[in-house]
């Protein structure tokens, strides 16, 4: 079969990687005889292109010049739960159970692709319903993200997460180490730690260190001899210093950060996914109903966790984009993904192209697979949006959504040039991306 070539011109380019945009770009791909043949081709300015690159097979031209549109790589969001469940509760209780949750984590995460997360890392979902649902998209039994799963999460018993459906609990290294073993063998991709209280537990304080030193040293030198990265839960200072001289991999939220801490974070290359839209979500707390306790924690953490990002940015931390809530759930006016961009800009100080970079090529490198996308660049597997506007100029124009591509294959579009809608794993007609959070 003839390669089939996809050459879409008069568009904007942003490519993840930091760089300026390319305003008068060419983005040309080929789709060949399976999805694992598909690449990027081109992606660059009109005047460097050489249409020769298209001779040995068929175009497809697409032509965007009746509006202002800009490409830029898939999003990826690094801190997901997909079997959410809110609000949380000062106990344990599972709506769900186990094979149900399996069908709510398939249909978060084609949810999390219509939305522009093309890549998503799960930090503690409950049972095996998430490495399944990898698995099966994986296979290309279904169409989905790319999902790296860190399976359930270790966390301490009774202490953070222990309310969360499946998590598994430990006391002491040993019950630790056995716990992490159990989700090697599952097929996790990474570990995740419960190492601190947070907001979302009645009985517990960010300012608790919930972990002992002992716990997390064994934790990671089981995670590292397995080559496995390595997240925890960490709300306080006191405990991401800890971490990160132990060799932490992924700090998650840091509630509070000194500028010690950041700098130790930079010069290890510790990642930071600080999940502001947690501390940033009032009404969207309310209207799923959470307690009185939670909307007050997460008020009162919401100031010194801009100040903390804000210290990271900084000091040269590597910042990615994660979001504890569902990546497509709404939230003042847009998805979780897309609102923490925005205050990485409005709130940190970041410039739109920063924040960009952090919800892309960041993430790709936090979830070890920056090799075959996270940017676009020729060789890639072609995991791109199309939104119309500036977002490099114009943070909110992210909110602007015209085309999901995964691995070069269209999920969506609403494009006046491409009306066809490839994916939907639901029967024609119900909608399938963001605001059914509820019904389940
Ligand atoms: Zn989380």
């Amino acid at each position: 079969m003839r390669k089939k070539y996809t050459v879409i011109r008069n568009v904007r380019l942003v490519d993840g990687t930091g760089a300026p945009a390319i305003e008068n770009a060419v983005f040309v791909f080929f789709n060949g005889d399976t999805v694992s043949d598909d690449r990027l081709v081109y992606c660059g300015s009109a005047a460097d292109y050489d249409p020769s690159v298209t001779a040995d097979g068929e175009v497809f031209a697409l032509d965007l010049s009746d509006s202002t549109y800009t490409i830029l790589p898939g999003l990826i969001n690094t801190h997901v739960h997909l079997s959410l469940e809110l609000p949380y509760l000062p106990y344990y209780v599972d709506k769900f159970g186990d094979a149900y949750r399996a069908m709510v984590t398939y249909r978060r995460a084609c949810e999390a692709l219509l939305c522009g997360v093309t890549t998503l890392r799960g930090v503690g979902n409950a049972d095996t319903s998430e490495i399944a649902v990898r698995n099966a998209i994986n296979k290309g039994m279904f169409g989905g993200p790319r999902i790296i799963t860190c399976g359930s999460a270790l966390c301490p018993h009774a202490g953070h997460g222990h309310n969360t459906p499946r998590n598994v609990e430990c006391s002491g290294a040993d019950e630790f180490i056995r716990g992490l073993r159990g989700q090697l063998a599952q097929g996790v991709d990474q570990i995740k730690l419960m190492y601190t209280g947070g907001l979302e537990g009645a009985y517990e304080g960010t300012m608790d260190i919930q972990m002992t030193e002992e716990e997390v040293r064994a934790c990671i030198q089981v995670a590292h001899n397995n080559s496995k990265r390595i997240a925890a839960h960490l709300s306080n200072d006191k405990a991401i210093a800890q971490a990160v001289r132990l060799g932490l991999d992924s700090v998650e939220h840091a509630y509070t950060l000194s500028d010690e801490t950041c700098r130790m974070m930079a010069k290890k290359g510790t990642f930071l996914t600080p999940t502001l839209v947690v501390s940033h979500c009032n009404d969207y707390l309310k209207k799923h109903g959470s307690a009185e306790w939670h909307l007050r924690k997460q008020a009162a953490a919401a100031q010194e966790h801009i100040r903390s990002c804000r210290r990271a940015v900084q000091a040269g931390v590597t910042i990615c984009t994660g979001t504890d809530l569902l990546p497509s759930d709404p939230i003042d006016g847009t998805t979780p993904t897309v609102r923490e961009t925005e205050l990485l800009v409005e709130d940190v100080g970041m410039t739109p192209l920063q924040a960009i970079r952090c919800a892309t090529r960041n993430g790709a490198e936090l979830c070890g697979v920056l090799a075959e996308t996270g940017t676009l660049e020729p060789g890639k597997l072609g995991d791109f949006l199309i939104v119309e506007g500036r977002p490099d100029e114009n943070i909110r124009d992210l909110r602007n959504l015209r085309l999901v591509s995964k691995g070069c294959r269209l999920v969506k579009s609403n494009l006046p040039a491409i009306t066809k809608q490839n994916f939907n794993p639901m029967m024609a007609g119900v909608p399938c991306d963001g605001g059914t959070f509820r019904i389940w």
